[in-house]
């Protein structure tokens, strides 16, 4: 039996197999009609065979009456939020318990599983397991959308980074002469040799912490980034904010002869795109002995100061300028990335609407 379009009055509706369900699609407005049921078995399917989509049961607030009527039963349709805290409008029958959803809509709709269980992790409070967390290991904790697919390359970048640290590191002897052949030197470069200590000091690490806190955080949000990028292009863009990292370094103090390593300036730039692209999701900040969720932007906006103060005062080990470089690195790509990785990635986009508020 053809039914009527609730939006266009025509019946011009034809059977559609969507994501394992056969339902109703208007030929002319785009908009699908579900019976009851479909929409949480075609939910289930979309959402990899997750069995626990319910929205149907467990809609968002109702928004009022809409002008449409059901085509099964010629009773007023009623707007409703699909979720709670993000707004997809569905309409719905309080008859047939229908829903009817607007082509514009549809792939808000498919995607929300998905959206759903990112805000719910998103918004878990702190607990006394992060609280210990941070306070035995110092390192913030995240809370973020599951990355989707397997992060080989940040897997691949952390093994090679540890292995490598392990391999020098037993031998004092060795780890000097792996130093010296593979550590950055500024004055070396500009005698315009060891060129090849541009990408090989991303991978040597100065001692067991420095190693153990690049480590961590690239783990953190190296996941997330290569998900959003794929594997080739997360890999080119770390070495390329590694580079300019490198740059700054250089530019910082030319001719110095002090052996600058570590992954810290490729990571920082990873940072830069991750405020960019992840703007809800939070990293723990402990204030002496109370842990805060902050948003990206504030977190890294304090890793920065942290940073300027100690370029400002120049003193340490550590390669202050190289962080700044690679950040200000990945800030650049991160905005000028930023359209694409969002158009190639709608839960991104959605978990980056204004309309999402994100407790923290
Ligand atoms: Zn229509
Ligand atoms: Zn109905």
């Amino acid at each position: 039996m053809t039914i009527t379009c609730p939006n266009c009055r025509t019946r011009q509706m034809r059977e559609l197999h969507f994501h394992g369900q056969r339902v109703d699609r208007c030929t002319l407005c785009g908009g699908i009609w579900f019976d009851h049921g479909e929409l949480n078995g075609a939910l289930s399917r979309a959402d990899n065979g997750n069995d626990d989509v319910g929205v149907e049961h467990n809609l968002g607030n109702h928004l009022g009456a809409s002008p449409r009527q059901c085509c099964r039963c010629d009773d007023g349709l009623q707007y409703y939020q699909l979720l709670q805290d993000f707004r997809v409008e569905v309409e719905v029958c309080h008859s047939c318990t229908g829903i009817w959803i607007n082509d514009s809509e549809r792939e808000k709709v498919v995607q929300s599983p998905r959206v759903q269980s990112a805000l719910e992790q998103m918004n878990q409070p702190t607990s006394t397991k992060t609280w210990l967390f941070q306070f035995l290991l110092k390192m913030p904790v995240e809370y973020n959308v599951k990355a989707r697919t397997t992060p080989w390359v940040t897997y691949l970048l952390l093994a090679l980074n540890i292995l490598i640290f392990f391999g020098y590191n037993s031998d004092i002897q060795l780890a000097e002469q792996v130093f010296d052949a593979f550590a950055l030197r500024s004055d070396y470069l500009l005698q315009g040799h060891h060129f090849g200590t541009l990408l090989s000091h991303m991978f040597l690490h100065g001692g067991l912490m420095h190693l153990l806190g690049n480590m961590y955080f690239l783990y953190v949000v190296g996941d997330n980034i290569e998900d959003a990028l794929g594997s080739l292009r997360f890999l080119m863009l770390y070495l390329l904010c590694g580079f300019a990292a490198a740059a700054a370094q250089i530019l910082s103090d030319p001719g110095s002869t002090t052996a600058m390593v570590g992954a810290s300036g490729a990571i920082a730039g990873l940072f830069g795109m991750y405020l960019l692209w992840f703007r809800n999701a939070s990293l723990t900040f402990m204030f002496f002995i109370y842990q805060k969720k902050l948003s990206p932007m504030v977190f890294f906006a304090i890793w920065l100061a942290l940073n300027l103060v100690g370029a400002w005062q120049g003193q340490g080990s550590v390669a202050y300028w190289a962080h700044i470089g690679g950040f200000a690195a990945g800030l650049g790509l991160g905005w000028w990335l930023k359209p694409s990785v969002m158009r190639t990635n709608p839960v991104l986009a959605m978990l980056n609407s204004d309309s999402i508020k994100v407790r923290r």
